[in-house]
């Protein structure tokens, strides 16, 4: 028998509404007005990390008018200048969504999913990505989540319902799945914050017992990756640490969103940050620990090929990516 929440996500799955894409927030289609950025091609870039193989897959580009709101407690002539400072558009902001790949004999992990089929025209191209770098979905034995915002997890289910990586399980942090799925947390939230409840719903709600696993963030996942506990951009934000023969790899998820500026100022908040405070506390304590392990980062919000190193500048840090072809 269905209970209350397989219900409404049937519901969901079955209405008009869904159909027309109500999950996308507005914020992940591109502002016409400012042109259309421009996707890497391909839109893949293969690292080696000690015996296994890192691939980032660019899911897409959503380009943002920069307003007040962004950045929530700077000036936006202050934002302005440290984007021209570095050579970056002022009047917007283009925000990549990257998932990764780890390839580990016979494993294949996803982290993080993109945008599926909700998001605007130049998101969405994680599977094209994903067959362009050797590999399809039924290939992926395990997805990991960092945070349910529906960039991260709108690609695990399509508009059909089907869930796309069919032989996967979806490993989740128990906290970010506890929030998001309390009902009293959604009737009480924010009209503004509903879309989100409601797409974790439907990504969720219905998915087969089998294939869903929560974990308390702190433990291994999977061989050599540990999931480390970031809260403050969600409440149960999480990172995740790969080391394979001495190399350390930290996928970051959003621990910043764009690091032009919020790597360069991690005391400043982006309008996604639901705890601001803590978030700047991770984000500093988790850098300066990159940075002293001389570990490689990526991040979902980073710029292609989202990933790289990080160096002290300034009171914040720098990311620099690798050089070098797919
Ligand atoms: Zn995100």
């Amino acid at each position: 028998m269905l209970n209350r929440r397989q219900l409404l996500g049937a519901a969901l799955a079955g209405s008009a509404a869904y159909a027309a894409g109500a999950f996308v927030p507005a914020w992940a289609q591109s502002a016409p007005n400012f042109g259309t950025p421009t996707l890497p091609n391909p839109g893949f870039r293969r690292m080696t990390m000690g015996e296994v193989e890192v691939i980032s897959l660019i899911d897409g580009i959503a380009r943002r008018p920069l307003g007040e709101e962004f950045v929530k407690n700077a000036p936006i002539a202050e934002v302005r200048s440290l984007l021209s400072s570095q050579g970056l558009p002022t009047d917007y902001i283009d925000i990549p969504f990257t998932p990764f790949l780890v390839v580990a004999g016979k494993r294949r992990i996803l982290m993080d999913t993109g945008l599926g089929e909700f998001g605007g025209a130049t998101t969405g191209k994680l599977l094209e990505n994903l067959r362009a770098a050797g590999f399809q979905a039924t290939d992926i034995d395990t997805v990991l989540i960092t945070h349910f915002h529906g960039d991260h997890i709108g690609g695990l289910r399509n508009k059909a319902g089907e869930f796309v990586f069919a032989k996967a399980k979806v490993l989740v942090p128990a906290p970010e799945y506890a929030f998001w799925m309390d009902d009293a947390r959604m009737a009480a939230a924010p009209e503004g914050m509903k879309g989100a409840f409601n797409n974790v719903r439907r990504v969720f709600a219905q998915m087969p017992a089998e294939m869903l696993v929560r974990f308390e963030p702190g433990g291994e996942l999977a061989p050599g990756i540990r999931s480390v506990a970031a809260f403050g951009h969600t409440p149960g934000h999480t990172l995740f640490d790969l080391k394979s023969a001495n190399q350390n790899f930290v996928y970051v998820g959003d621990l910043t969103n764009v690091p032009a500026l919020f790597a360069r100022n991690p005391d400043w908040a982006v309008t996604f940050d639901m705890d601001a405070e803590a978030a700047r506390k991770v984000r500093r304590e988790t850098f300066q620990r990159i940075v002293a392990g001389n570990a490689m980062v990526g991040g979902f919000h980073f710029p292609f090929p989202a990933f790289g190193r990080m160096a002290v500048a300034g009171s914040g840090y720098a990311f620099e990516p690798v050089a070098g072809g797919a």
